[in-house]
């Protein structure tokens, strides 16, 4: 497929701007065909409109109806073939495993959504029925459900240029409950996000969509994402990216005249815990595993562990020196995602000592991982370095006692994560520690290491501020399609008037909560 680097706005490709940019590619440094137009705010009016229009329709759409646009979608990414693949790879310097790793999650991401939709209780259908008997005051009937919010904007991750990007985690669940999208592409991979928004414009048609159920905006400054957050007709955003690019649009989303739910993620430290018999038992083959999820994809994950938490052992501390020689850092992402992480480095380094370095990969942007050291004092004494540091490092800081462990665990800000290693044994003597590390993440994990999010029924990618804007929601998984509906009751509605869903007889025969008793 030939790239047009025009704005897709609903079944229609649209170039009004005069502005031009293009892709970089961050291994060569080169930039890459064709010029892609900055969106104008007429385009972005356009866009808004048609998914407004769009929503009348979009909204009564049987769940097996958008079901079939979402399997269609994941048919079409994967007729994008190696296309797909040579521009991804050349966009994000990012190989050929990972980009084919990333489509079948996003695939795989589309088609669960499909699968939550056929299945049909996502709606939490509730009904009380009419006591008409009931004294000394009869009930009425009652009857709820979650419904759609209205057209969504969505701001795609540099990190994820598919997964959490075009077709990604924020659309497939906007899509699935029922809301049009608009997008506003990551300037880091333009030609990606081109090619996955054809596809899903070409299933919406193939699938009989309304107009305007799906648009795709380019720009690469603030102006588009902030005037998509203020238009009247958005209802909800979603984004994932750094803290300044979320809290400035959550800000934005509250100062509307009608505010709207900005879901942020916006990354964390996601810190881990070695408790001391297993770090004494098992130190080398953790600062093996340790180093591993640290590097992975040149440590641009929000999951990715940032700080280590240990108590004082000078045997683990030397395995990890000599474990790190061996490590190699990667082409980032985009100049400026590298410069950031320079620049955090050498903050870092005037209140920490460096326990070692990586290899550094050639290539534009190519980076070296360093592992950094702190003792408590250190840490509690410059409360910035639980800051996250986006790539591959990560500080680690020793402690001497439980009773530090503790301190450090009620001191930590909101994370995604948190994730503590030992015995069964050992994390009962814990359960202290668990249980603060639960008030403070998303996701508590037992002897695993953050990077690698399932997408699954019960993953939570989420967490305490600063870690999103809204700790009560996920952007991984199925319940993220929660974030972009509402419940409504019907009261005393005509049967035929309901929704499938709602109705007496149930014909859609879906687990619905009756008089507060599961059924179907
Ligand atoms: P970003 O700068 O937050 O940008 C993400 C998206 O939001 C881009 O499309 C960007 O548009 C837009 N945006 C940013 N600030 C905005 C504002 N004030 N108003 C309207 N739109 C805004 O994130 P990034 O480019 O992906 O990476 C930069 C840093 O973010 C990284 O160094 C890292 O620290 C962090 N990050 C975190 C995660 C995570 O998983 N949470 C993922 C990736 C990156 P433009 O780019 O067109 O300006």
């Amino acid at each position: 497929m030939q790239l047009q680097g025009r704005n897709i706005i609903g079944f229609d490709s649209l170039s009004e701007g005069t502005v031009a940019i293009q892709a970089l590619n961050p291994t060569t440094g080169e930039t890459l065909a064709p010029l892609f137009f900055k969106a104008t705010a007429e385009e972005l009016n356009l866009a808004v409109f048609k998914a407004e229009k769009a929503f009348s329709v979009y909204r009564k759409k049987s769940g097996k109806e958008k079901a079939l646009f979402l399997e269609q979608i994941a048919l079409e990414i994967e007729n994008l073939g190696d296309t797909l693949i040579e521009r991804y790879t050349a966009e994000s310097g990012l190989p050929a495993g990972r980009a084919q790793g990333e489509r079948g999650r996003t695939t795989g991401q589309l088609k669960l959504f499909a699968g939550l939709l056929r299945e049909g209780s996502w709606v939490n259908a509730r009904i009380d029925p009419a006591l008409p008997d009931r004294q000394p005051l009869p009930r009425v009937d009652l009857r709820s459900m979650e419904r759609p919010l209205g057209p969504v904007g969505v701001f795609g991750a540099s990190n994820f240029p598919l997964a959490f990007s075009v077709a990604g985690g924020d659309t497939a669940s906007a899509l699935a409950a029922g809301c049009p999208v608009i997008f506003k592409a990551h300037p880091a991979h333009l030609g990606t996000s081109e090619l996955v928004g054809k596809a899903i414009q070409k299933a919406a048609l193939e699938t009989g969509m309304p107009d305007g159920v799906f648009s795709l905006l380019f720009d690469d400054g603030i102006e588009i994402g902030q005037a998509l957050v203020k238009h009247p007709s958005v209802k909800a955003i979603g984004f994932t990216g750094s803290f300044k690019g979320g809290k400035s649009l959550f800000d934005a989303a509250a100062a509307r005249p009608e505010p709207i739910p900005v879901y942020a993620e916006m990354g964390s430290t996601n810190p881990v815990f070695i408790l001391p018999k297993t770090l004494q038992e098992k130190g080398e083959s953790l600062a093996q595993n340790y180093l591993g999820s640290v590097t992975l994809g040149v440590g641009q994950f929000c999951t990715n562990p940032g700080i280590l938490l240990i108590q004082k052992d000078a045997a683990f501390i030397e395995h990890l020196k000599q474990k790190v020689a061996d490590t190699v850092g990667g082409v980032m992402l985009t100049p400026g995602i590298q410069s950031a992480y320079q620049n955090g480095i050498e903050k870092f380094k005037q209140y920490t000592e460096v326990i070692g370095t990586g290899k550094k990969s050639e290539g534009f942007t190519g980076v070296e991982p360093v592992i950094l050291y702190a003792n408590y004092q250190t840490f509690k004494d410059n409360p910035h370095l639980d800051e996250e540091i986006f790539g591959p490092t990560s500080l680690v800081v020793e402690g001497n006692s439980k009773e530090e462990f503790l301190e450090m665990a009620t001191k930590l800000s909101g994370h995604l994560t948190a994730t503590v290693h030992g015995s069964e044994e050992e994390l009962t003597e814990y359960a202290d520690l668990l249980e603060i590390l639960e008030q403070k993440v998303g996701r508590l994990i037992i002897n695993g290491f953050p990077t690698g999010v399932e997408v699954s029924h019960a993953m939570v990618h989420g967490g305490p501020y600063p870690a999103t804007t809204d700790s009560r929601s996920t952007s991984v998984g199925t319940l993220a399609i929660t974030r972009f509906t509402r419940p409504v009751c019907f009261q005393d509605m005509p049967d035929a008037l309901l929704p499938d869903e709602l109705k007496t007889g149930n014909p859609l025969e879906i687990w619905r909560k009756w008089d507060g008793n599961f059924q179907k």
